[in-house]
């Protein structure tokens, strides 16, 4: 095999969180080449802030994007708490979220402008291997690989497609028909500006949640400057109000209705709203897991929100799409011995697509039960979320202190999410495998 020619062609469709970072993975692989096909025209700094756990920042670094770690291109909190909660109206800390096992700071939860976050993952992809305006509509999978059909009327082949094309996968789509999203009723009322709008205001360093029982608020300094608020309401997805029939993502919200909503809570609250420039709204969806994230003969296998539709819960979306990425590279590399002239065989490919699998769906699924047991859980039995007028308005007593409390220490613990250690999963999915396989050896009289 002459030295040009590549060992294995590797696509990619959607170049966010998870396309890049499994770009940034794979070119590690001698001899690989990877294409990234991306359906926007141009990357354009939408969207709002976005949290990168241990796991995530862990992930990054051992890939070298070191950028990403660095303190102004993200923020973390001063005290030693991840998370803090407080009370809406007195602003009191009811509680904190602590890291566990992190010991260099660098790990600590990280907040960014997701533009900030994807530009820092750019920065280790060759330009030339972007093609944008490249929306993935199908996918055929022939003998010798797989051929992506852009809504351009032109295609690309590989011997492998990565399927990173977000929470409306068209990849998901091609291969999955039948599995579809829905609106879980909660619309996110979010806006970064430049943290310079709030000379004046007095609020605490930290970013915190602000909890009442109907709702929530938060607010977070983020890199590069930024601020973010982030508000939202929950209605009925069966019946909405009219207002919120036909909400689409990154619509623009009203600024009017977001204060409205906050009405009567602590004075900074009110204050960050004030100061709040504009508000955009994300509505949030969800799907069913999936059965398997490996498609088309062993050729195609799904990462990110493409894999999991789990709807933004913990913020874990970033982190889990990273570690996605790299699950792919630790399977490609242990099934294939890779001297510089041998390209893996379909099967090798696909035994790394379950390997790559094995590591992380079941690990996902349990976030996604989580999820959907945190947006039941929050209504009681036979009750559908609505609407709440601006309930909160009232003086709360102390029994409504004592609840919201009660609810607030009763959250799940997430350190198993953010603190994952996804080599440790992949070293434990190999060991159960060669264990079968040991098993699988011994005459059955020794078993
Ligand atoms: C523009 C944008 C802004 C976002 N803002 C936030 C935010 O503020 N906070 C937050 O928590 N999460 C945000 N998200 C979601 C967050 O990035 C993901 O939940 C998480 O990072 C997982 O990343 P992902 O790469 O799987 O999905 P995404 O980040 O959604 O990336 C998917 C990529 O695939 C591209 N794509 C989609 N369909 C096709 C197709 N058919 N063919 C080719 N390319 C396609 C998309 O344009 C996008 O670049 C945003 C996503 C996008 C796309």
């Amino acid at each position: 095999m002459d030295e040009s020619t590549p060992t294995l062609r590797i696509a990619i469709s959607g170049a966010g969180i998870a396309g890049l970072a499994a770009a940034i993975s794979l070119r590690r692989l001698p001899g690989v080449v990877v294409n990234l096909y991306e359906q926007a025209a141009a990357f354009r700094e939408i969207g709002a802030s976005i949290g990168i756990g241990p796991n995530g920042l862990r992930t990054l670094e051992k890939l070298g994007v070191h950028n990403a770690l660095r303190e102004g291109v993200c923020v973390r909190q001063k005290g030693r708490h991840h998370q803090v909660y407080r009370h809406w109206q007195t602003g009191e800390i009811l509680d904190y979220d602590t890291h566990r096992a992190v010991t260099d700071p660098l790990h600590a939860t990280a907040r960014f402008h997701r533009a900030h976050l994807h530009a820092a993952l750019l920065e280790h992809v060759p330009v030339d291997t972007i093609h944008l305006g490249k929306r993935t509509t199908r996918v055929a999978t022939t003998d010798d690989g797989v051929v992506l059909f852009f809504s351009d009327g032109t295609s690309a082949s590989a011997d492998l497609l990565v399927g990173a094309d977000g929470l409306h996968s068209s990849v998901r789509k091609w291969f999955v028909p039948q599995h579809k999203l829905h609106w879980t009723g909660w619309v996110a009322m979010r806006s970064t500006f430049d943290e310079s709008l709030l000379d004046g205001v007095d609020f605490p360093h930290d970013a915190a949640h602000w909890v009442a029982p109907h709702r929530s608020f938060f607010h977070g300094r983020l890199g590069h400057g930024q601020f973010t608020t982030v508000g939202g309401f929950t209605v009925d997805p069966s019946n909405p109000p009219d207002t919120y029939k036909n909400v689409h993502w990154n619509d623009e919200g009203s600024l009017q209705r977001l204060r409205d909503l906050y009405k009567g809570w602590h004075p900074t609250v009110q204050s960050l709203l004030e100061k709040t420039p504009y508000t955009r709204l994300y509505p949030n969806m969800a799907g069913d897991p999936l059965d398997t994230w490996v498609y088309g003969n062993g050729r195609v296998a799904l990462i990110g929100d493409a894999a999991h539709t789990h709807g933004g819960a913990f913020a874990a979306g970033g982190s889990l799409a990273i570690d996605d990425a790299y699950a792919l590279l630790l399977a490609l590399q242990h099934v294939w011995p890779q001297q510089p002239d041998t390209r893996p065989t379909p099967a090798q490919v696909y035994h790394a697509l379950r390997l790559f699998e094995a590591t992380r769906r079941p690990h996902v699924a349990k976030v996604m039960a989580l999820a959907r047991h945190q947006i039941i859980g929050k209504l009681a039995p036979g009750e559908k979320a609505k609407e709440p007028e601006v309930e909160e308005t009232a003086e709360s007593s102390v029994d409504d202190h004592e609840k919201l409390l009660a609810f607030i220490k009763s959250r799940p613990d997430t350190a198993w999410i953010n603190e994952h250690d996804v080599e440790a999963s992949f070293r434990a999915v190999v060991e159960a495998e060669a264990s079968r396989v040991e098993r699988d050896r011994l005459p059955q009289s020794q078993l």
